[in-house]
């Protein structure tokens, strides 16, 4: 472990949001300090205080009362910052709203992942309601999902791929949505769904409302934005960049030593759990497989794992039975874990933006995280990349985070706090 060079970048110095609000109308979306200020029916406001919300957080704060009058949005949320709700309480308060028009609505997102999540928060949400909700994303049987399109659905949660494939079959019925949310729409534009998302979107009513959620205003989102959306209330972050209470750490170290680096660093038992991510589906088995031999409880989450293989391992995950997943970029964005401690990047990431998703897994909902990035000599290019896009001056420190555990001697505190963080899962 000699050759591994420790480099501490310290977390964005207090770099906080900057949010701006432009409207035509000056009174639209005033902004709301408390959830309970907001014209809400009591079944939606019923299903917020179940979730424990009680203050927005900033894109809540904004984009939810602009929602409410009817206004397209166009927002940039960084991960974390809790637009799930910002789209979906509107969404719901609209549907109980317009019920007599048997409207609907569609939120379209790119994994299968983000499908399953937005699709359970949305039911909480709506427990106290009717009103039903259908997720429809591929790697599941079909027939399941075509039932609840026949049975009917208020709301359709859905990856574009699928969706296509039902509206071809003649069983997804889009001529009643009113309400569309393109959510993580720069991560759907990348992953090169644009066709489908135009091909579903032309079937939709022209006189609805769109509300479109992207992590970074790159160009393409910007051009769709201006192709589907009606005078949209644009409520910007600038720029993009990690959460403040990330704190970011760097390993400098040889290629073939990213492995025993990890492990060293699991036996530390300051890791209670952690997500690692690597950069192809085969680097993630083969890291899994090398933290198995280490006797770590591992799951693995990349494309060749089948739906139910991916679902199982996630879940496990958040339910503490392993203590690592480690995957590819499929997982970097949106997915929700609560307590995650730590992010590790066993390999850098392709861009700045992959970077701020990853990492944006930790530390959500105001709550504080580590990211730890292993860099290579042939990473230090993109790597450099990141630091630029950033915008963080980087602070070089010889004083490590975690020294070789062999280096250090006490075992006692780590157990002590891996069986308080069980304790809090349980609760
Ligand atoms: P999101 O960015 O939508 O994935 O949300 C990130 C996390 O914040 C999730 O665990 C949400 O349940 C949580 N969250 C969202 N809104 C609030 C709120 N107003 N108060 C507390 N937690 C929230």
């Amino acid at each position: 472990m000699g050759s591994i060079r420790k480099t501490l970048l310290p977390a964005p110095q207090a770099r906080s949001f900057e949010w701006s609000i432009s409207c035509a109308h000056r009174k639209i979306g005033s902004i709301i300090s408390i959830f309970s200020e907001l014209p809400l029916d009591a079944a939606v406001r019923r299903g917020v205080e179940d979730l424990h919300y009680t203050d927005p957080t900033p894109i809540q704060r904004k984009a939810i009362p602009v929602a409410l009058t009817g206004r397209d949005v166009f927002a940039s949320a960084p991960t974390g910052s809790g637009k799930t709700a910002a789209f979906c309480i509107p969404t719901l308060q609209k549907l109980l709203e317009r019920r007599a028009n048997r409207s609907s609505a569609l939120i379209l997102t790119p994994t299968r992942e983000l499908a399953q999540q937005i699709a359970e928060n949305l039911r909480q949400l709506a427990k106290h309601t009717k009103l039903r909700i259908t997720p429809i994303y591929g790697g599941v049987a079909m027939k399941p999902q075509i039932n609840a399109m026949r049975r009917g659905t208020d709301v359709i949660v859905a990856t574009p791929g699928r969706l296509i494939d039902l509206m071809q079959q003649g069983e997804a019925r889009l001529d009643n949505v009113e309400i569309l949310v393109l959510d993580e729409a720069d991560r759907t534009l990348d992953m090169g769904f644009l066709p489908a998302v135009k091909r579903i979107i032309a079937k939709l009513p022209a006189d609805r409302q769109t509300l479109c959620f992207s992590a970074t205003l790159a160009d393409a989102v910007l051009q769709l934005s201006r192709e589907f959306l009606r005078d949209p209330v644009r409520i910007s972050l600038a720029p993009a960049t990690p959460v403040a209470t990330v704190t970011q750490w760097v390993y400098e170290v040889e290629p073939h030593k990213k492995t025993d680096l990890l492990v060293d660093l699991l036996k530390d038992g300051r890791i209670f759990n952690a997500l690692v991510f690597t950069r192809t589906k085969s680097r993630a088995e083969r890291v899994a497989g090398a933290l198995m031999r280490n006797s770590v409880d591992v799951g693995r989450i990349h494309g060749d794992r089948s739906q139910g293989q991916r679902s199982h391992a996630l879940e496990a995950f958040k339910k503490g039975r392993y203590r690592v997943l480690v995957a590819t970029d499929v997982a970097a964005r949106g997915i929700d874990i609560n307590d995650l401690g730590h992010v590790i990047n066993y390999d850098v990431p392709a861009e700045p933006t992959d970077y701020i998703h990853r990492i944006g897994r930790t530390a959500r909902a105001q709550k504080t995280g580590d990211a730890i990035t292993f860099v290579s000599r042939d990473e230090a290019g993109s790597f450099a990349r990141i630091e630029s896009a950033i915008g963080t001056p980087l602070k070089r420190s010889e004083h490590g985070f975690m020294e070789p555990v062999s280096a250090r001697a006490s075992t006692v505190e780590p157990q002590l706090r891996r069986r308080s963080f069980q304790r809090r899962r349980r609760r």
